[in-house]
């Protein structure tokens, strides 16, 4: 069983998965109205996959008999000049997600709560992963000279649960 504290912890990260996805599409319609369609489309494939991050929160704790408390999305900036800017916002917000994730397994230390901290390791995981992938556009933005090709290149990306 959860305690109150881990529950309204696992609760503010639905929120704050559920606002990732939401800063996320607010980026695919910047980069849209810029004309760089595939990392719009890009950032469409990560607002769905935060979203699933959100869900799976909500099944974790729904699932431990927890009362799900969804809390006030904030509104996202809404204009991204460059793409170099986007992803490099990306990365940076990225970063504090994992420091979210590594506090949150830090209270299930705390607490001895084995069943949330192996349910977290996936968190864990996930976010070295989402790290490297977005300072992986970052570097290829800065290497390279044919940002449409790039762009191309991006728009491939397919989204998977
Ligand atoms: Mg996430």
């Amino acid at each position: 069983m959860l305690s109150e504290k881990m529950l309204a912890e696992l609760n503010k990260q639905i929120t704050a998965e559920i606002y990732s996805a939401y800063l996320y599409l607010s980026k695919s319609a910047s980069l849209k109205n810029k004309n760089f369609g595939g990392m719009s489309h890009w950032f469409k494939a990560q607002w769905r996959e935060e979203l699933s991050h959100g869900l799976k929160l909500f099944d974790f704790v729904t699932s431990q008999g927890g009362l799900v408390e969804l809390g006030s999305i904030e509104k996202p900036k809404q204009v991204w000049e460059i793409p170099l800017e986007a992803f490099s916002d990306a990365l940076a917000h990225e970063k504090k997600v994992t420091g979210m994730i590594n506090e949150l397994v830090e209270l299930s230390v705390q607490e001895n709560d084995s069943v949330t901290q192996e349910m977290l390791k996936w968190f864990v995981k996930e976010q070295e992963e989402e790290e490297e992938t977005a300072s992986g556009v970052v570097e290829k933005i800065k290497n390279t000279n044919d940002i449409m090709e790039l762009d191309n290149e991006l728009g491939k990306r397919v989204f998977k649960d």
